[in-house]
């Protein structure tokens, strides 16, 4: 992500090149996704979040993470990552050698019964064989998409009425912060026991925040991920014919996903 950063250019306040440590801070700092610490006591921003909560807390749990899940860097080439080995289900892995590529099983569970390695060109005709197995046709993508449509205006009376139920219960916490400031002011709780408090009350409200988010922007989010894997499907008929990886790679990894 350094290097990335500072391919665009970016640099920190001081016009200095962003180092490892200061990104580091940046993706623990709550205020992206709308409150700040000052002197130990949360606050709402008064700044549209640049991340949902829900990101945030996912960020957060990756780089809790990250020393249990370090990966060893591997060149990566087109199709490394989605596959594992039929016999032995160890990583798939890759190497140029005279101008080909070559996949074999990574082995590291052991001897393995696979053949030696496999070339490129024959693992793409597997691929395509794979990939025209699912394909949709024109006509058939069509009607399903216009059935996810018909579905989707439905679901939208019922998260209209589930959004209205979210934005009510964001006005009671927002009422219960100013009572909380209220109770503090007349000295009924201590100082610790209020930046608590209101920590909590913001972060449950920026929770509720993102959910209202995120079924407001997508309205009947479900119905996205059908469509669009309809859509992969149905492209996939070109894409099968083509000599470029990516495409293909694309797909893979969204039907990859999709199934898990
Ligand atoms: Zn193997």
């Amino acid at each position: 992500m350094v290097e990335e950063i500072r391919r665009w250019g970016l640099t920190g306040s001081m016009g200095k090149p962003v180092c490892k440590s200061q990104l580091a801070r940046l993706l623990r700092n709550p205020i992206y996704y709308g409150v700040f610490k000052f002197n130990n006591e949360m606050y709402e921003g008064s700044h549209p979040p640049l991340i949902s909560k829900k990101l945030f807390d996912s960020v957060q749990a990756v780089l809790d993470n990250r020393h249990r899940n370090h990966k060893k860097t591997e060149i990566k080439y087109g199709f490394t990552g989605l596959m594992r080995c039929e016999y032995c289900g160890c990583a798939i892995t890759a190497e140029k050698q005279k101008g080909h590529i070559y996949y074999r099983c990574t082995k590291k569970k052991g001897p393995c019964l696979s053949k030696k390695f496999l070339r490129e060109e024959a693992l793409l005709s597997q691929v395509n064989e794979a990939i025209k197995k699912v394909y949709i046709d024109d006509p058939t993508k069509d009607k399903m998409i216009n059935r996810f449509d018909e579905l989707f205006q439905e679901e939208s009376k019922a998260s209209s009425s589930l959004s209205q139920g979210i934005k009510n219960r964001i006005s009671e916490f927002n009422a219960k912060l100013e009572r909380l400031v209220y109770i503090f002011i007349d000295r009924q709780i201590t100082q610790e026991e209020y930046t608590k408090r209101k920590a909590k009350l913001l972060n449950d409200k920026k929770d509720l925040e993102g959910k209202l988010k995120e079924i407001e922007k997508s309205g009947s989010g479900r119905l996205e991920p059908a469509k669009q894997f309809v859509t992969t499907c149905n492209r996939t008929g070109s894409v099968t014919w083509q000599e470029i990886l990516s495409p293909k790679k694309i797909f893979l990894k969204f039907a990859a996903r999709t199934s898990s």
